[in-house]
């Protein structure tokens, strides 16, 4: 193998292992980004994300939601997904205002049911699928059980 002009040599932060990196700007500043940044090796990333996802999933499990069934990357994946999903939830639900008592109470209610349903979904997939749902979305989904929470009141 022929050795590489933008190839650097760093430290990693956690194990203090040396291994090298391709830098792209000027010598100079690839010396300086070298010895200032932060790096880590490749080892420690995957042991830094491992820790990360275990502690999501423990902190999901904790509020009823399933344990995520896939690949370790997929799972890892669906875990950040899924607690940023929640704070959208969360957030929507903060954001709401009420006319009256009865309105809270069905919204209360579309936001139970939505998590019910968001609690059993314990494919890995599902929740990389659904990363680019936005709060206008999970506001559309409440909207749409709040409207059936509605009708189940009025003809029972
Ligand atoms: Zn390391």
């Amino acid at each position: 193998m022929t050795k590489d002009i933008n190839a650097y040599e760093v430290v990693c932060r956690t194990c203090r292992k040396k291994f090298s990196v391709q830098l792209f700007d000027s010598h100079e500043k690839n010396l300086f980004v070298a010895a200032k940044k932060d790096w880590y090796c490749d080892e420690c990333k995957k042991a830094y994300f491992k820790k990360q996802t275990s502690a999501l999933s423990k902190t999901h499990q904790d509020i009823g939601f399933a344990e995520l069934e896939g690949t370790e990357k997929m799972i890892s994946w669906a875990e950040t997904i899924r607690a940023e999903l929640i704070n959208k939830v969360n957030y929507l639900n903060q954001s709401l205002t009420f006319s009256d008592a009865a309105e809270k109470e069905i919204s209360d209610k579309a936001f139970e049911q939505l998590f019910n349903q968001w609690q059993a979904e314990k494919n890995a997939k599902w929740w990389i699928d659904n990363r680019k749902m936005t709060v206008r979305d999970i506001s559309s989904q409440i909207a749409k059980f709040a409207e059936k929470i509605r009708q189940n009141h009025a003809h029972p």
